[in-house]
């Protein structure tokens, strides 16, 4: 279904998507997944985002940043190296920018790799259009209209009442592909976009502290599996929606990691 220029999501269409471990398959082939995320002042964000990444379906979730004893503490599955992201191995995606401050190089540093990068969060207003431009690989970027107004220089009222146009802009602009969030979250590809694909999976209880971290890696794990930048921000984000749902029907309040933790009954669910 297609209304002027907008593609729904459909279960079907993600069910397609999900990468699914084969008989052959090792953690390296399925992917490994780079997460830059966290800091001293905060580092629950680092552990969400590692959170999400680990329900995405790569092989192996490789942290690199100062909060890796609050990740490991929780996530002893994860790899955790105290950087610079350079000098992690095999890293076939990267996630940069929940919660970092202001670590600006590492931003610039991950943007540099030939492998896709998802930004995210702080990252994107640490972000220099110039080390976007000149990237081989693709480049997924996830903000929020707040985000995408500052991206944009222009009112976060503006993105609101022209989201279609804002996130064809911001993708047209850079280059990149952009998933803009909100209560229905937005696609659009590097060439501008056409069709934008619509996410109409969501509720409100997902607007809550963390669940845009829980998000970005989840994507970023997709990324990673080797799904194109389109369909891992599309599978993301119906995949979050779900989980928030399915969490939902069974109490509220949700919290960010209630949604990571549902994430697998999403993917029963829509396989
Ligand atoms: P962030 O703003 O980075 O914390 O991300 C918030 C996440 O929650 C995004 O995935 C949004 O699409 C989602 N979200 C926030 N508010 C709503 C809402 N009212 N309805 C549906 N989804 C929402
Ligand atoms: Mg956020």
């Amino acid at each position: 279904p297609s209304v002027a220029g907008l593609e729904a999501l459909q279960h079907a269409d993600v069910a397609r998507m999900l990468p699914l471990p084969a008989a052959e398959s090792d953690k390296y082939r399925r992917g490994v997944v780079g997460v830059v995320a966290g800091s001293a002042r905060y580092p629950g964000a680092a552990v969400l985002a590692v959170a999400g990444a680990l329900r995405g379906g790569a092989g192996a979730v490789r942290y690199v940043g100062p909060a890796a004893d609050a990740v490991i503490a929780r996530f002893p599955e994860c790899l955790v190296s105290a950087g610079p992201p350079g000098k992690a191995g095999r890293v076939q995606a990267w996630v940069v920018g929940p919660g970092i401050g202001e670590n600006a190089d590492a931003v610039r540093e991950v943007l540099a790799t030939d492998v896709p990068v998802l930004v995210d969060a702080d990252g994107l207003r640490l972000l220099d259009a110039g080390d976007l431009r000149g990237r081989a690989a693709p480049t997924l970027l996830t903000p929020h209209a707040g985000e995408a107004a500052a991206l944009l220089g222009v009112a976060r009222e503006e993105v609101e009442a022209a989201r279609l146009t804002s996130v064809r802009e911001l993708s047209a602009r850079h280059g990149a592909t952009v998933l803009l969030k909100g209560s229905t979250t937005l696609v659009a590809g590097p060439d501008g976009g056409t069709p934008v694909r619509a996410n109409p999976m969501g509720t409100p209880w997902l607007a809550t502290a963390g669940s845009g971290d829980v998000l970005s890696g989840l994507a970023g794990s997709l990324l990673a599996a080797g799904l194109d930048a389109r369909d891992a921000g599309s599978a993301a984000a119906y995949l979050h929606g779900l989980a928030a749902r399915l969490a939902a029907a069974r109490g509220v309040p949700l919290t960010a990691y209630d949604v990571a933790a549902t994430l697998p009954a999403a993917w029963h669910d829509v396989r």
